[in-house]
């Protein structure tokens, strides 16, 4: 079993929150880590690198230590050990998803619905992340991790359980909340939270508490310069800022599928403004899904008067845009990515609203994007984030996505003319 190990091989070459990483080594060192612990951070921050980091460091068979000159003991790992390797094995953690779900497609139908997706690189050490289609930890996976709490662990000093995920049944997590009232002795628990708020507040009152920050944009990008080098300046700026201050996200983003997300998302915006400087009260762009809906694809003769007038929304752009997201994984990344890029234009609209343009993520965009915050009000900014929030949620429980879409174009409209 080969693993493409893109962990760091020491906590040095952790990037940033030194200081978290540090008490966190500190507590491995002297035996006081907390048995529960909520690791917190925006996407690409590191949490599930460094959750592997510090079961590494647990679980390693040599168990090394740096000792510096104020006393202090810090836990590290060695990284060829059979426990370190192991748990290494399991760093790529999409890839392991996608190998136990496919594993389960292998399986008869009745087995299948049974069939929890978990990820165990080591007897020990058992990884939960969120069960699809609905993104969620699943009842099933709760249980079989109470299941193994409570035996000792077989070849390592602990048993240790990562959820990638605060995103749950309710049903898994009151089960859960139940071995975090009384962890067995042996067992260590990492829940990796975008936005621990999800998290039942009975949960997060059992769990120690750590958030990894973002990065400052300086310090993205020197990362960028050592690590991606080929990256040309103006990229690498752009980048820095659109990476919200997440190492990971820096080091993976690609800036190109990115563009493509974003040139889409004006679109939507383009036509808001058009509709809020056109219909003072009506809601132009509803009336125009009926047309569209009515009329099918085709309405050559109105798209082209539509296209031609340049501060009327053009309804067919954005429909043409629709209809280029199909439904399957594909479609769902591509409307993801959409969406991602949607929220970031978004909060830009807002920090020109709030006369803080220094803080601009799209920089490059920076004279279009002052046209559209002058073309709409503050008000339907905030209404339209909301909005993207339901259409996301709505993604997460896997409903149509070409019917949340279009329901979010018709709501951007409403809200664009209210
Ligand atoms: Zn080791």
């Amino acid at each position: 079993m080969t693993a493409p190990s893109s962990l760091p091989a020491d906590f040095n070459e952790f990037i940033g929150n030194t200081s978290v990483v540090e008490s966190l080594r500190t507590a491995i060192a002297a035996g006081h880590l907390p048995h529960s612990i909520i690791l917190s951070g925006p996407a690409g921050a590191g949490k599930y690198t460094l959750a592997l980091l510090l079961t590494m460091a647990i679980q390693c068979e040599r168990q090394p230590r740096d000792l510096w000159s104020n006393g202090q003991t810090l836990a590290g790992f060695c990284g060829h050990c059979a426990n370190c390797t192991r748990i290494a094995s399991a760093a790529n953690l999409e890839n392991q998803v996608a190998a136990a779900v496919a594993a389960r497609e292998e399986l008869r139908e009745t087995d299948k619905k049974d069939t929890r997706v978990l990820i165990q690189p080591h007897p020990d050490v058992l990884i939960l992340p969120p069960d699809p289609p609905q993104l969620l930890i699943k009842l099933g996976q709760v249980r079989t991790l109470i299941q193994r709490a409570h035996y000792l662990p077989a070849e390592a000093p602990r048993r240790i359980f990562i959820l990638t995920s605060a995103s749950m049944m309710k049903e898994a997590a009151n089960s859960l909340l139940k071995i975090l009232e009384e962890p067995p002795p042996t067992v260590h628990i990492f829940i990796l939270a975008e936005n621990p708020g999800e998290l039942l507040p009975t949960i997060r009152s059992r769990c120690a508490s750590v958030r990894l920050g973002a990065l400052p944009v300086e310090e993205i990008e020197g990362l960028l310069i050592t690590r991606r080098p080929g990256v040309p300046p103006a990229q690498r700026a752009l980048i820095a800022r659109l990476s919200q201050g997440a190492a990971g996200r820096a080091l993976a983003f690609d800036l190109e599928t990115y563009t493509a997300a974003r040139a889409d998302a004006l679109i939507f915006l383009r036509n808001a403004a058009a509709s809020s400087r056109l219909f003072g009260s009506s809601s132009g762009l509803q009336a125009a899904v009926k047309d569209h809906r009515r009329e099918g694809a085709s309405a050559p003769g109105r798209s082209q008067a539509d296209a031609a007038a340049e501060s009327e929304p053009d309804h067919t752009a954005l429909f043409k845009m629709t209809e280029t997201y199909r439904a399957g994984a594909e479609g769902q990344q591509k409307t993801a990515a959409l969406l991602r890029a949607l929220s970031l234009l978004l909060e830009d609209l807002l920090l020109l609203d709030a006369g803080t343009p220094e803080l601009l993520r799209n920089t490059d965009l920076r004279p279009e994007l002052e046209r559209l915050a002058a073309a709409l009000p503050f008000a339907w900014i905030e209404r339209a984030s909301h909005a993207l929030d339901q259409v996301h949620s709505g993604l997460r429980r896997n409903l149509l996505r070409s019917l949340s879409l279009d329901a979010f174009a018709a709501q951007l409209a409403t809200s664009a003319s209210a």
